[in-house]
């Protein structure tokens, strides 16, 4: 059956390889029994987490300063555990303000801290990521916080921001789709539904020696990263399935090269429809300044919503869905993370390149 090019901004597409691989799975791992029904505390599933950690570190060169967890809640509940945690009596936060995501943040980090504004993108908005000069600390941050790709705008930190104070950042929707600077970060946190899997898991890599320093007490179970590093991420019940799916998607990144083949073929996806953007002469643009725009979310418009509604509209009839810009800020935006075809982004030019010349 001919499957659909989804351009949402996730749930993703997976390889149909990992798709073949799980649907085997959920019949029978091996010993008369699906991933789905199989308990966490068996060998099999013992092992599985063994290898998907040590995968992980692997591909994404995490060092042994740091510790990965397996979480639930998505990155939706690091917003309140990050200040709950790694925020002092009496402190503040920094934060690189770039649009909806961290806008969300720290929405949640409010409850537990003060936020001071290292960099506002509101005031032209959010087109531009920051370079160092750009963004003013404040004096002694208990951290500070940006979105590592803005997945609504579609724009994305080409590296991480230089700063002198612990940085945290959310890389929900570009982790693994290049090389990431892990001893740059005191934490890293990003949910899987994009580039790692699907949804039900979060990915958090934390500094052993900045979580030794903040969390002195223990904390709730749930909100406890010392027990849970301890307990393997199994404090409860961790999601089954989708940890096994992230392992067979850790196993197509290496198959395909790791993250520098990554970071090529992700950059090559983006130009194609870029190029196929810039060659209708002004009748779609960019959003976003040039040198800020992201490879995993091509944000743009047209003339109009009207033709915006008719391009998502045309584009569902050829079996492309989720076009529609983010609901906050309209336009048009393709999703275009790691397992997402060349060949589906060649469609796209194609299908851009035609709709400027009949409606041009
Ligand atoms: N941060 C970013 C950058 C995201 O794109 C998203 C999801 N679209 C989230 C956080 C929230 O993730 P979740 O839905 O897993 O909580």
């Amino acid at each position: 059956m001919a499957r659909i090019l989804n351009f949402t901004a996730g749930p993703a597409h997976l390889p149909e390889s990992v798709i073949q691989i799980c649907q085997q799975a959920l019949w029978d791992v091996g010993n008369g029994i699906g991933i789905a029904e199989i308990s966490h505390r068996s060998a099999f599933f013992d092992d599985l987490m063994t290898d998907l950690e040590a995968q992980f570190r692997r591909v994404g060169a995490v060092p042994d300063s740091h510790a990965v967890l397996f979480l639930q809640g998505g990155a939706t509940l690091q917003f309140c555990t990050i200040p709950a945690t790694f925020t002092r009596p009496g402190g503040h936060i920094d934060c690189i303000h770039t649009g909806y995501w961290t806008r969300n943040a720290m929405r949640d980090a409010d409850f537990y801290t003060r936020i001071h504004y290292a960099y506002d993108g509101a005031k032209n908005g959010f087109q531009h990521i920051p370079d160092d000069d750009e963004i003013a600390y404040s004096s002694a941050p208990d951290y500070v916080y940006y979105c590592a790709n803005n997945s609504f705008l579609g724009t994305e930190f080409k590296r991480a921001p230089r700063c002198p104070y612990p940085l945290i950042a959310d890389m929900s929707s570009n982790i693994f789709s290049r090389p990431i600077d892990v001893a740059a970060h005191s934490l890293i946190f990003a949910s899987a539904q994009k580039n790692l899997g699907i949804a039900g898991c979060c990915v958090v890599i934390v500094d052993r020696a900045f979580l030794d320093e903040r969390q002195s007490t223990a904390r709730p179970s749930m909100f406890d990263y010392k027990r849970l590093v301890q307990a393997r991420s199994m404090l409860n019940t961790p999601p089954t399935f989708a940890l096994f799916v992230m392992k067979q998607m850790l196993d197509w990144i290496e198959s395909h090269g790791g993250l520098k083949s990554m970071a090529a073929r992700n950059a090559q996806k983006a130009q194609i429809i870029r190029d196929a953007i810039d060659a209708t002469n002004g009748f779609f643009k960019h959003v976003g300044d040039e040198n800020s725009r992201s490879s995993m979310n091509i944000s743009f418009y047209s003339p109009n919503p009207e033709l915006d509604a008719r391009f998502v509209a045309q584009a569902e009839s050829n079996q492309m869905i989720g076009l529609r810009g983010h609901r906050e800020t309209g336009g048009l935006r393709a999703s275009i993370f790691n397992a997402f075809p060349i060949e589906g982004c060649r469609t796209l030019a194609q299908f851009i390149t035609d709709f400027a010349q009949k409606n041009g």
